[in-house]
């Protein structure tokens, strides 16, 4: 079996990215609003196809004040879409912010609920979002959230072989050790965004090129 060098590859980028902020939903302490199931929920659904910093600014605009489902459902939807724009697909996200705070307190008695089935059940929640609240919300550590760049570099690594973000979920806590599962998330997106981006990933500088199989790299910098 080929050597994959989880362990080193992991310190390697923790190192590398040490001085880097992490997203909101990631960090143990929250400043301006309370840190809980439901927070960690609004703020993942405002960071799809967001930037961190936008994301940031909008969860604390929108959360400050309004941050449980009882308090949230009092607000018009235009008054969501106002505190959270420029979000990405604001109109959308105040939306579903509603319709599932509406659920959380109909049918789950005001509480987010703590099992993967209960959370995918509500729409606009997939497998990130529910991951990332039992992580960081419940904190749940038998979760991984897996996303595009999660999916996509172990495989560049050579660590895995699938074809979907659900396949690498499973192999991936087959394979990394459990007290990387906190950090993979974040760390991965932040080495996905600057070194080992999508499309001709930057090789000639990334800090643990020597331990890469560069799997399907076709192209590179
Ligand atoms: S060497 Fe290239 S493909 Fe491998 S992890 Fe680094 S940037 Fe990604």
């Amino acid at each position: 079996m080929q050597k994959k060098n989880i362990d080193k590859i992991m310190d390697i980028l923790q190192k590398h990215y040490i001085d880097h902020p992490q997203p909101l939903v990631s960090r143990d302490k929250w400043e301006q609003i309370p840190k809980t199931p439901y927070t960690v929920l609004i703020s993942c659904l405002l960071s799809l196809r967001t930037k961190d910093e936008i994301t940031e600014e909008s969860s604390i605009r929108l959360l400050e004040k309004y941050n449980t489902p009882q308090t949230m459902i009092t607000l018009p939807k235009q008054t969501i879409q106002q505190l959270i724009y420029p979000v990405g697909f604001y109109k959308v996200k105040a939306k579903r912010i509603k319709d599932i705070s509406k659920t959380i307190i109909e049918t789950y008695n005001g509480k987010v609920p703590d099992s993967m089935q209960d959370l995918l059940s509500m729409k606009g929640i997939g497998r990130k979002t529910a991951n990332i609240v039992m992580v960081y919300g419940h904190n749940n550590t038998n979760h991984l959230p897996i996303d595009t760049h999660c999916h996509r570099i172990p495989n560049r690594l050579g660590w895995i072989s699938t074809k979907t973000p659900g396949e690498t979920e499973t192999e991936l806590k087959k394979i990394l050790p459990k007290k990387h599962w906190k950090v993979f998330n974040h760390l991965f997106v932040t080495f996905g965004q600057t070194i080992c981006t999508p499309i001709s990933p930057h090789c000639n500088t990334c800090p643990v090129k020597s331990y890469c199989k560069q799997k399907n790299v076709k192209k590179h910098r």
